[in-house]
């Protein structure tokens, strides 16, 4: 079962994947938890290349650093954990690159969803939790973490908005892939509801 959590930045996504994975290894399920970018050694090198690069980056090379990274997530992390019958929990996946690298950098998202179709051999989520807030309070939790802003974070409220609203239409548009919470519950309600869909799809 591959479970992706997505949202924009400070939705509390790392928190649930967290949550989710402790509760399921709880019931003696394997548990693979990752997250993007940087799920693989050369992710890692890639993320840091695509938050911490100096000066304005090309939209496009932006996508293709996130396509590169998600490729080798998928090929060296991803598909070998399904194979063995693992759950794997991932921390954002192709769709917060139709989000950010599409409707944020005002590319087509069918050509993102392509490139990402393509780099992953077209490995799609059984099920995402979309973690849902208001962009002036997903700001407001984050810059209380205390954590210096990356290149991402420096961009305007319009940017976040235009990420927010793409995530929403994605979830419209799957209504059977997508589980959309309110991030504004407890986390102990979301999680329970994110278990509650999990059980859903795969009974113990
Ligand atoms: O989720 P995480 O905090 O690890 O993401 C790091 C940064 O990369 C965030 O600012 C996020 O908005 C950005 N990002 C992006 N496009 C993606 C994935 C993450 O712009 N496809």
């Amino acid at each position: 079962l591959f479970v992706t959590v997505e949202g924009i930045d400070g939705t509390g996504k790392s928190t649930q994947v967290r949550r989710l994975a402790a509760a399921l290894r709880a019931e003696g399920r394997e548990v693979v938890e990752t997250l993007e970018p940087g799920g693989t050694a050369l992710g890692r090198a890639l993320r840091e290349l695509l938050l911490h690069t100096d000066g304005p980056v090309d939209a496009r090379a932006e996508a293709l650093l996130y396509a590169a990274d998600r490729a080798q997530h998928v090929a060296r992390v991803i598909d070998p954990a399904l194979a063995a019958g693992a759950v794997v929990l991932c921390d954002r996946y192709l769709d917060s690159s139709i989000a950010y690298q599409g409707a944020g950098r005002s590319l087509s998202a069918d050509e993102i969803r392509g490139l990402s179709l393509w780099a992953t051999g077209g490995r799609l989520p059984d099920l995402t939790v979309l973690l849902d807030l208001p962009v002036a309070e997903a700001g407001v939790r984050r810059a209380r973490k205390g954590e210096a802003p990356d290149r991402l974070e420096r961009e305007d409220g319009a940017f976040h908005e235009r990420v927010r609203r793409a995530f929403l239409d994605l979830a419209d548009a799957e209504p059977e892939r997508f589980l959309v919470v309110d991030a504004r519950q407890s986390a102990d309600r979301i999680a329970a509801r994110a278990l509650d869909r999990v059980h859903a799809l795969h009974p113990a």
